[in-house]
């Protein structure tokens, strides 16, 4: 089987997969207090779900990353957990991992260690419980730290992701980098992006580039950069002084794409080949048509030769250009 190659030569070995659009949390900076949420009729059965990341996974893809909305919240997902875990015994998978917000985490860390999940992405960007409260508008701080808890107590490896937004936790880097050195999480910056209708103000009032927030680190650290890099958006340091690793996840001031290996799979089974684009394509169609892969696997293929060279986020002249319509809940981030 020819490996994906789209046409700018870039193999496609990781596939993000969001499982559903609902979560337990309303995340101010992702979805609006009241969220509209999909038909279940039109969401991937956990069968339709496992025969399209089988197809990828024959067709070459090594990592799959479960996301949502909250992954963990969708009905009977061990069960899919569990199915992906047999194509880690074939050595076909190399990684299967998820991020989540940790609400979860302390019902599932032991079965997602047990079908073989290594690492888990929690997203938490405040340790103050109040603030996570009107963060999360719906969450509780408690029950993520239990979460995170236990899945070190699993033996997962946990990575700490923090959107950075400005006049909220801008006061916290440091904390939050102490507690994470303080209890073996690595730790990863994400740059606000402007996805989703909720409104240009709001967005560019939270805006707080990582380029600024580095340059506070390096008022107190040494950060030597890393030349690690994971066909993403993401760039690592070290700090000199506690050998910690830091990420930055900089979408929107950066060019990573000509490194791009991702696509995007949601859970009606729209393939994204882009995270700033629009253009997709739709694999339910061709998975429902025919109880065999081939019709798929041709969609998969017709698509990655569409994925395109990059893409237009731009707030260079102080509003959203290149803004996305649909939320990061939809795609998965
Ligand atoms: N519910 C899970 C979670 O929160 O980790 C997985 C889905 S969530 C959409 C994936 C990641 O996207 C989270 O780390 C979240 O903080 C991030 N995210 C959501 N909206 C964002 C935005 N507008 N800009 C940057 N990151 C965003
Ligand atoms: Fe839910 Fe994750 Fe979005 Fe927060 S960031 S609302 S936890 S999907």
């Amino acid at each position: 089987m020819t490996p994906l190659i789209d046409p700018f030569a870039r193999p496609i070995t990781y596939l993000r997969v969001s499982v559903t659009d609902r979560c337990d949390f309303r995340c101010t900076y992702c979805m609006s207090e009241h969220m509209q949420f999909l038909p279940k009729k039109d969401l991937l059965t956990l069968e339709e779900l496992d025969r399209l990341c089988s197809a990828f996974i024959g067709l070459g893809v090594e990592k799959l990353r479960i996301t949502g909305g909250e992954p963990l919240v969708r009905k009977g997902i061990m069960t899919f957990f569990r199915a992906m875990s047999r194509h880690l015994g074939t050595g076909a998978l190399k990684e299967l991992t998820l991020t989540t917000n940790g609400s979860q985490l302390s019902r599932f860390a032991a079965e997602l260690a047990d079908c073989g999940v290594r690492r888990v992405n929690v997203s938490l960007d405040t340790l103050v419980a109040d603030k996570f409260a009107a963060i999360t508008r719906w969450g509780r701080l408690d029950q993520v730290m239990e979460g995170i808890v236990a899945a070190k107590a699993a033996g997962l490896r946990v990575k700490i992701n923090t959107v950075a937004l400005k006049g909220f936790n801008e006061d916290e880097l440091f904390a939050l980098l102490d507690w994470c050195a303080g209890e073996g999480h690595d730790l990863t910056f994400i740059e606000v992006m402007p996805m989703g209708e909720m409104g240009e103000e709001m967005r560019l009032d939270q805006y707080w580039p990582l380029k600024d927030l580095r340059a506070r680190l390096a008022e107190r650290f040494t950060l030597t950069e890393l030349a690690e890099r994971t066909g993403g958006p993401a760039r690592y340091v070290r700090i000199g002084e506690t050998g910690q690793k830091v990420g930055f996840i900089t979408p929107l001031t950066h060019n990573f794409c000509e490194s791009c290996n991702r696509v995007r799979l949601t859970c009606t089974g729209e393939l994204y080949m882009c995270l700033g684009q629009e253009d997709m394509a739709d694999l339910r169609a061709p998975l429902r048509a025919s109880p065999d892969d081939a019709l798929v696997g041709q969609a998969i293929r017709a698509a990655i030769a569409r994925k395109p060279k990059g893409h237009d986020f731009d707030y260079s002249r102080q509003h959203v250009s290149g803004q996305v319509s649909r939320h990061m809940s939809h795609t998965g981030g």
